[in-house]
């Protein structure tokens, strides 16, 4: 019998060398990841970056589920794999950075390990991960945070522009 497979969600963002190509490449190779079928991406949205250096160029930032038989640790490597072939440089925290892919949710596990933290701690601050998300999983539960819909609520006002798909 096939080994059940696990429901992923990865967050992408990036602000270097054509984001919107770096985003739409992004799709295209979670769509390849071995042991994996990649079920819905989320529209892009815009926002400014936040930490990091001054002056950086705006984010785009989207998300994508995927149901993988993969581990986590070894869906974290295969999506470093992709930053790494897409020219991600690792330079300054929070620095900008051509494509940076996040694993924000693996099923429902929790865990705290020194190289993969699930969810992703930070999930829930970030309006650019919660709105992305919440486009493609409406009912998602975040451990430890509750309902993404109420999660939601913390940002009534986000400082983010969704882009139509035929931008
Ligand atoms: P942030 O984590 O605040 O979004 P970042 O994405 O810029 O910042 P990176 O430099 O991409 O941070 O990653 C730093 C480390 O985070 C990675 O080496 C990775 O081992 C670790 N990490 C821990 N949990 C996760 C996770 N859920 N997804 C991706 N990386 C993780
Ligand atoms: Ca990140
Ligand atoms: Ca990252």
């Amino acid at each position: 019998m096939a080994m059940r497979a696990a429901r992923a969600y990865i967050g992408i963002g990036s602000n270097l060398e054509y984001p919107e190509t770096q985003l739409r490449q992004a799709f295209r190779a979670l769509a390849q990841l071995p042991a994996s079928r990649c079920v819905a991406c989320s529209p892009l949205y815009r926002s400014e970056a936040v930490g990091g250096p001054p002056g950086q160029p705006d984010y785009l930032n989207a998300a994508a589920a995927v149901d993988t038989t993969l581990s986590p640790e070894a869906l974290l490597t295969a999506l470093q794999t992709i930053e790494t072939a897409q020219g991600r440089v690792r330079t300054v925290r929070w620095g900008p950075r051509t494509l940076d892919l996040d694993l924000l949710l693996y099923d429902q596990l929790v865990l705290d390990g020194s190289r993969l933290i699930l969810p992703h701690p930070r999930l829930h601050q970030r309006a650019f991960v919660v709105y992305p998300l919440y486009d493609i999983a409406p009912d998602l539960e975040i451990p430890g945070q509750g309902l993404l819909s109420e999660l939601l609520k913390k940002f009534p006002q986000p400082a983010l522009v969704r882009l139509d798909s035929a931008e």
